[in-house]
């Protein structure tokens, strides 16, 4: 749609102007600083920030129908800038002008609804939100898009200039981190941290693919995370973790797509998402809680966070349900599936703790709950979702499994809707199908595969068939023929089918 042809009284509002005022806020002192700078720890106290508008009420002072308006009107419009997260501008970083915007396709990935079957296993409606559509296959694209338009600004301004950008990573940050950096070439080179074998290999070649330096160091993500801390307080180099604040104001845009695709009515509804560095986590609850702040949705949805028993330090944090003896204690984690959140010590704790309470208090009622999985759940769940028409990566079938364990427990009712975070693309982790179809798994997976979930391809080669073609030696004539008629005959009875007359 044309500018031109939108409503007169929406017209105005839909190509926004950088506006507001945005300062980090330490979550302990809560001293604020300027964003000339790229800051990820409080320079007082060392407590990791998050982003605030100054000019957020500005925004409140708008009817809820008008935004309603402002951004589905937006959705119609062929502006690039616009189409992905910074759709939600104002939300998003208003300070960013639409120039400056780096868009390679992310956001508005497809809210699809479980089929019936699945629905009738599980006793409720549900939805997966498949976030592995995005442009590396992963939902960090989204916080990539803030944290690179926030950078190309900077540039673009005089304020930075050949950024070298880092990042330690269980395999997807790294991707996004490497494809954004890419396109933004040569202004900017990226750098990977990766722990040595801990990433799929579809998951390595992502960065690789896209020139970026990729360092394998020993040991798990939290180590790669300690040494990239390091080099971002000792070095002039750009931090891409989650950390890095403008990397959850953009994954903030999950939440707002689901308030936009549910027609922003989000009562009885509840997001589940999996938790490894609590980044997402953190996005999904300051998203809702913005949009409720600023009146655009009256319900704030129910949030399940789910964590594998094999890495979860958020659970048994918020297991102790005596508020006064909470202790966060990280954990020493065990091989998961869910690997891109096999995460022991998660950096945006201080974020969860801060926003579940805030979140709650808000609700006026305990809306975020915590749920643990068991390795074995989250590989059969996700076989079971990908059997019924989805394309879960494992730590989709994580939130599916903990969305078992939330019904269970009546933290979700079957009045409720729920919407399933799938991260990534089912083949950004298939080698874990593979294994499981194989059934390769080592030990300490501790998944033993249910042979109704088993599927391996069927090598056909009847008996009688002594010449086979291959490629570039065709067969030909009668030779053909016997090899059409017996493989045929073959697959047939392999399928029980019955010949018929014609
Ligand atoms: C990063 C990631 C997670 C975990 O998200 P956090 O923000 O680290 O909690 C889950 N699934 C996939 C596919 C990821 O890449
Ligand atoms: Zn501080």
């Amino acid at each position: 749609m044309k500018l031109a042809d939108t409503p007169k009284d929406i017209r105005p509002h839909l190509l926004p102007a950088p506006n507001g005022k945005i300062v980090y806020r330490c979550l302990d002192c809560r001293k604020e600083y300027g964003i000339e700078q790229l800051l990820y720890t409080c320079p007082n106290c060392s407590q990791v920030l998050l982003l605030h508008d100054l000019a957020f009420q500005q925004l409140t002072e708008r009817p809820a129908e008008l935004w309603h308006r402002i951004f589905d009107y937006r959705k119609m419009l062929n502006i690039p800038a616009l189409k992905g997260i910074y759709r939600f501008h104002e939300f998003i970083g208003p300070v960013i002008p639409l120039e400056a915007v780096v868009y390679l396709g992310e956001g508005h990935t497809p809210m699809i609804e479980a089929n019936a079957s699945l629905q009738e296993l599980l006793g409720l409606r549900f939805f997966f939100k498949n976030d592995g559509q995005n442009p590396s296959a992963s939902f960090k694209d989204r916080g990539m898009a803030s944290a690179l338009s926030y950078i190309h600004y900077l540039i673009t301004q005089g304020l930075a200039s050949n950024v070298l950008a880092v990042c330690a990573s269980t395999g997807d940050t790294s991707a996004a981190a490497a494809l954004y950096a890419a396109y933004l070439h040569p202004h900017i080179k990226s750098v990977v941290l990766l722990p040595h074998k801990k990433v799929t290999p579809q998951q390595l070649s992502q960065p690789l693919g896209s020139g970026a330096v990729v360092f394998e160091i020993p040991g798990v993500f939290d180590d790669c995370m300690k040494v990239v801390e390091r080099l971002s307080e000792h070095y002039p180099v750009a931090l891409l973790n989650s950390k890095n604040a403008w990397r959850i104001l953009g994954q903030e845009s999950y939440a707002y797509e689901i308030c936009q695709d549910m027609e922003y009515d989000l009562q009885h509804k509840a997001a589940v998402v999996p938790v490894g560095n609590a980044g997402n986590l953190t996005a999904v609850m300051n998203g809702f809680l913005k949009f409720f702040q600023a009146g655009i949705i009256s319900d704030l949805p129910k949030i399940i966070g789910v964590q594998s028993a094999h890495a979860n330090p958020v659970y048994r944090y918020y297991r102790q349900t005596d508020v006064t003896q909470r202790r966060f204690v990280p954990v020493t984690v065990k091989p998961s599936v869910a690997q891109a959140a096999m995460i022991g010590n998660p950096v945006s704790m201080p974020r969860v703790i801060h926003l579940v309470d805030q979140y709650n208090l808000l609700a006026g009622e305990q809306r975020v709950f915590f749920v643990e999985v068991e390795e074995q759940a989250i590989m059969d769940w996700q076989l079971k979702a990908n059997r019924n028409g989805h394309i879960a990566c494992t730590h989709g079938g994580e939130s599916l499994a903990g969305l078992a364990v939330a019904i269970h427990r009546g933290y979700v009712s079957t009045g409720d809707t729920a919407i399933l975070d799938s991260t990534a693309h089912a083949l950004k982790f298939i080698g874990f199908q593979q294994m499981y179809f194989e059934k390769q798994f080592p030990p300490e997976f501790e998944i033993r595969p249910d042979r109704a979930l088993i599927n391996t391809p069927l090598l056909v080669h009847p008996p009688g068939l002594n010449k086979v073609p291959a490629p570039g030696k065709p067969l030909r004539g009668a030779d053909l023929e016997k090899f059409i008629r017996l493989v045929a005959e073959e697959i047939a009875e392999r399928l029980n089918l019955k010949k018929q007359n014609r």
